[in-house]
């Protein structure tokens, strides 16, 4: 089963299955960045510019600033979520989270 997923208004959203999923607006906690220092950095999304699904997980690419440090970088495949039969879920924005493995 293929789910659709693509990002909608410049690079502001992404759709899955043809819905808003994720919203560049959340401060998501994540830990491994390279382009700053901070243990667990709090990276706000500025925009998404690519989005994939590889077996049920939802990852993007996305530039963003750490509100940390003000630290400014890239990750090409950050997992944000997962499609349980058929539906997009959302990890927690409280958890913290990592890039993919493999990707950097
Ligand atoms: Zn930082």
């Amino acid at each position: 089963m293929t789910v659709p997923v693509r990002t909608l208004d410049d690079g502001a959203w992404i759709s899955v299955n043809n819905a808003r999923a994720v919203s560049n607006s959340a401060v998501w906690p994540v830990a491994g960045v390279e382009f700053c220092d901070c243990e667990v950095a709090h990276l706000l999304p500025e925009s998404f510019y690519d989005v994939s699904v590889d077996r049920d997980t939802v990852a993007v690419g996305t530039i963003v600033q750490c509100i940390d440090c003000g630290g400014h970088g890239t990750i090409d495949a950050l997992p944000v979520g997962r499609v349980v039969n058929g539906e997009f879920r959302e990890f927690d924005t409280g958890a913290i989270r990592s890039p993919a493995a493999g990707d950097q």
